[in-house]
């Protein structure tokens, strides 16, 4: 379904529950890395774009001291008490709203009551950052409703502290920088260590992408996370600089003797992954779709073999990818997002697109018994006032 009529949805359904029309009504898009996995925090390059998959808030005043939100999503319901200081609760989903609202207050705002109805096409827990697309709504509609308007990456940061400290997550800067800023027609090439960005067309109609969504999630997510986190830290003590944006192979190995096996194949991947990332820019300005498909490749095996976040559902969808191959029309396949399971992108020729889809489809169900959810996107609009 199109932004347009998923946002007319959401608004009818808020007409439904609250007796009157929206007064606001707000999107903004989940996102898929293209490439640069694991290097946010090392303060390197990621390569994202915002898909057309979008989190809808509809929202109207209610006078009073309350906020009033319904997840169309869900269907839970959940009371914001603005009267009291703002503090994580149950349903736990509403933290993520609780976060950005405190963040508001904290920058001196007085939030009006209101009510309002969400809804998400953003598959939730799937590696796509539905967490930021709800944040990035939230600030979008509080914007709004408050008439205080953040720069975007001020606006990217308050919603990075609400994932922090409302959800506990201690996630890198690139969902909500992405939320933010996406531009329909193009990637977003984000410096993490300068946290300044740069549009990279990608317009060309014989290019699709497609996300494989595993839908398997493996639960060692959370503290893996964390540990590949501290082991980044440590191979960057020992290569003496502030993070391993600021070292190259070389470096790494003269160090070799001086750490062990599992640190050095971590700052590895960071390092070469970095050095992918741009590499892939500058294809991609080119269109040379055969060597970004490679790059992603070679980023894959190193997420699987020196990093170690990827799975056997993961593996299985880019070992399909890349039998299918260029012949059949595939560039080249990757694991997206933290890893562990979520999902896989996938640079495709459009003409084939829904053939690979249906064949990658078969293949994984024939051999997992599960059903995968497969779509195209191309590369959407970040944040937006509908209404
Ligand atoms: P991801 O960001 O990859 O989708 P996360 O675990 O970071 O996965 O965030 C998913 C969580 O965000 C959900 O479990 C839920 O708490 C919250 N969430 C996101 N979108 C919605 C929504 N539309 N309605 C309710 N909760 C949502
Ligand atoms: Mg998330």
């Amino acid at each position: 379904m199109n932004l347009e009529n998923f946002a007319a949805e959401t608004a009818g359904k808020f007409e439904r529950k609250f007796k009157r029309k929206p007064e606001w009504i707000v999107a903004a898009p989940g996102r898929v890395n293209l490439i640069g996995e694991h290097t946010d925090y090392n303060d390197g390059f990621v390569f994202p774009m915002g898909i057309e998959r979008y989190t809808v808030i509809a929202a109207a005043p209610n006078n009073s001291r309350t906020i009033q939100l319904l997840s169309a999503t869900n269907g839970g319901t959940a009371t914001i008490d603005l009267t009291k200081p703002i503090i994580r609760g149950e349903p736990s989903w509403a933290n993520y709203v609780r976060g950005v609202i405190d963040g508001f207050i904290k920058k001196g705002q007085s939030i009006p009551g209101f009510d309002a109805v969400l809804d998400s096409n953003v598959p939730m827990g799937g590696g796509l950052s539905s967490s930021a697309a709800l944040e990035v709504a939230t600030a979008t509609l509080l914007e709004e409703a408050t008439g205080f308007k953040l720069d975007p990456v001020e606006k990217a940061l308050l919603a990075q502290k609400a994932e922090h400290d409302f959800a506990g997550v201690p996630c890198g800067i690139m969902d909500q920088f992405t939320s933010v800023m996406a531009k329909k027609g193009h990637l977003l090439l984000l410096d993490c260590r300068s946290r300044t960005t740069e549009l990279v067309p990608l317009t060309d109609p014989g290019i699709t992408i497609l996300i494989v969504n595993t839908n398997v999630k493996h639960e060692l997510t959370g503290g893996e996370y964390a540990k590949r986190r501290a082991q980044c830290e440590k191979a960057a003590s020992i290569l003496g600089v502030p993070s391993l944006r600021s070292a190259t192979m070389p470096m790494l190995e003269a160090a070799r003797g001086r750490m062990d096996d599992v640190i050095f194949r971590r700052a590895r991947h960071v390092i070469t992954e970095i050095e992918r990332t741009l590499e892939a820019a500058q294809e991609i300005r080119q269109s040379h779709w055969s060597q970004v498909g490679k790059l992603m490749y070679a980023s894959h095996l190193s997420l699987r073999d020196d990093f170690e976040v990827s799975c056997s559902e993961l593996d299985l969808v880019v070992d399909i990818a890349r039998e299918i191959g260029e012949a059949g029309g595939v560039y080249g396949c990757r694991m997206t997002g933290g890893g562990f399971g979520g999902c896989t992108v996938a640079l495709v020729q459009s003409g084939l697109s829904g053939q690979i889809t249906s064949h990658i489809g078969r293949v994984y169900q024939e051999k997992t018994r599960i059903e995968p959810a497969i779509f195209s996107s191309r590369p959407g609009q970040g944040a937006m006032v509908l209404k």
